[in-house]
């Protein structure tokens, strides 16, 4: 890494590290840390999340001297080396936009290109979608739009005037940042909303966002994982006078078997029985198997569970 002719990018969930952005007077183990850090060339992602443990790397160790008068005031790790794009976890609300700073990441985060053409779309649409220049002259009076330079405005923000699928192409642009992954619903709509706007657009946002697979995939569910179950309380003590029985399929070749049968005792043990078989076997032949390697040893089961 060092004197490595690329910048190393370092994604971290690291907390503790943003502590080093700020002036501070540090012992002499950060102080060589802090020589040390400034040969590479190197930028840090803060990605905040709770999943990785934190490592206390960079804090004391009670063997070293701590030097506790000298290097006042140091930054270890100047802003220089913090990403201004800060990632977060999809569909999350992370973004505080009571935080100045990192609220205009995130509206930075907004490719311009990709924002630009988005806003090219929108007027073109006004310009020349018939459908369009109806919806805009009802709204006019209902909304108190404007026309400025050929292009109408509610305030500040441009009205998005189209059909459906130039909406979601709005929200999209909003929501779908490579810089800052996928916002949630509030935010999505709070950032959208610094530069446009139309009817119901939360609606709209909210459906959208809840729609996102990239969000879907990444959300966590917090209802319970296992569906309740209804246990059936053993009335017998024997062994194998409850059984369950099902099968195992699809299994490859063996001879002339590709099925397992298990037998397994619901009630006392726990025990299973596997019999080998094939997958396109006939209730007489269950019934064979079961004459053959259950009731011999166990006898009649009193009950059989099986889907
Ligand atoms: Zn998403």
């Amino acid at each position: 890494m060092h004197g490595a002719m690329h910048q190393v990018k370092v994604h971290t969930d690291h907390a503790n590290l943003l502590f080093w952005k700020n002036p501070g007077d540090h012992n002499r183990r950060v102080v060589r840390w802090h020589s040390d850090l400034m040969d590479y060339d190197f930028q840090l992602v803060h990605i905040s999340g709770k999943k990785n443990g934190r490592v206390d790397a960079l804090s004391r160790c009670p063997d070293y001297d701590q030097g506790e008068d000298d290097n006042k005031q140091l930054v270890v790790l100047p802003s220089k080396f913090f990403s201004q794009v800060l990632a977060c976890i999809a569909g999350s609300e992370e973004a505080n936009p009571n935080n100045k700073e990192e609220w205009a990441c995130y509206r930075d985060g907004v490719d311009p290109w990709d924002f630009q053409s988005m806003q090219d779309l929108v007027e073109k649409d006004q310009q020349e979608n018939k459908e369009s220049q109806e919806r805009l002259r009802k709204w006019t009076n209902t909304h108190q739009l404007t026309k400025l330079n050929l292009i109408w405005w509610k305030d500040n923000w441009i009205v998005v005037a189209g059909d459906n699928d130039l909406k979601r192409g709005v929200i999209h642009s909003f929501h779908n940042k490579p810089s800052a992954g996928h916002l949630g619903i509030s935010n999505t709509y709070r950032l959208a909303r610094c530069d446009t706007w139309w009817p119901n657009m939360k609606q709209d946002i909210k459906q959208y966002v809840k729609g996102c697979a990239t969000c879907q995939a990444s959300k966590v569910n917090t209802g319970p994982l296992k569906p309740a179950m209804i246990p059936i309380t053993p009335e017998h003590v024997l062994p194998f006078q409850t059984i369950a029985m099902d099968f195992i399929t699809k299994l490859p070749k063996s001879g002339k078997y590709d099925t397992i049968l298990t037998i397994t005792d619901h009630d006392c043990s726990k025990a299973a029985i596997f019999i080998p078989c094939q997958e396109a076997i006939s209730a007489e032949e269950v019934a064979k198997l079961m004459l053959k390697y259950l009731y011999p040893q166990f006898g009649v089961p009193k009950k059989i569970i099986s889907d």
